[in-house]
């Protein structure tokens, strides 16, 4: 064969196979695609109204500020159809005020969308959660995480007086609790009760075990109910061993 002939063969061979690739990979979202074409069909099928009236606009009530886990889907777990819930999610569910993409969504829901409700959902077993409890090494994520390991810390009485299989548990209810104060106490939220907006902010959490959503018993509607709905919640605790 002489060169130009393997040279040519060669190529050939080359740009075959990534054709072969290409095209599976042009193809693996083929299910997705399908899935929605079922879906849209039968959504419409029992209501021709819903596409037309959804793409109008959203009125959501609520705000749900939940983990990224893909087992904690906000609609489906509290049966909300689309337009019905505002959705930001993160990896443990976590609200600093510095993080600029957690803040503008809720400025946004509290703002325009003048959601009444906010949703701050923990799970349990949630794995950020358990990273930050173990101090286990994970990558980038480490540094996010690093707000769950001060939640430990600031409540290092209530974790030493848990018994060492509950504490997963245990520090994924204080973690909410947290957000919801930190939430609380963001700029955005002043400001709405400032201008005498209503707007509340809930701790809830989710069991991956039953698909049940429980109370943390704490929602704070004002100002001044952010330090005694915060010592509410956490004299449920026990912080003796
Ligand atoms: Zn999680």
């Amino acid at each position: 064969m002489s060169v130009t002939s393997w040279f040519l063969a060669s190529f050939i061979i080359r740009h075959t196979l990534i054709d072969k690739n290409l095209i599976i990979i042009m193809h693996v979202l083929d299910p997705l695609f399908e899935q929605n074409r079922i879906w849209s069909k039968k959504t419409q099928a029992e209501n021709p109204e819903f596409f037309g009236e959804l793409a109008k606009l959203q009125e959501p009530e609520y705000l749900w500020i939940g983990c990224s886990d893909s087992r904690v889907p906000a609609n489906q777990i509290m049966g909300l159809q689309p337009g019905e819930v505002f959705v930001h999610r993160n990896i443990a569910n976590v609200v600093v005020h510095s993080d600029l993409n957690c803040l503008s969504v809720v400025q946004y829901a509290v703002q325009v969308l003048r959601v009444k409700h906010i949703l701050v959902v923990g799970h349990y077993g949630c794995g950020g959660v358990r990273a930050a409890l173990n101090d286990l090494r994970v990558g980038l994520v480490d540094n996010w995480l690093r707000h769950i390991h001060d939640v430990k810390q600031k409540h290092q009485a209530i974790m030493d007086a848990t018994a060492p299989e509950d504490r997963l548990d245990r520090l994924c209810e204080l973690n909410v609790i947290e957000q919801v104060l930190n939430l609380a106490q963001s700029t955005v939220i002043y400001d709405a009760w400032a201008r005498g907006q209503e707007v509340s902010v809930h701790g809830l959490i989710y069991g991956l075990q039953d698909g049940i959503v429980r109370n943390l018993n704490i929602s704070i509607h004002s100002l001044n109910a952010i330090c005694p709905a915060y010592n509410q919640a956490l004299s449920s605790y026990s912080t003796q061993a």
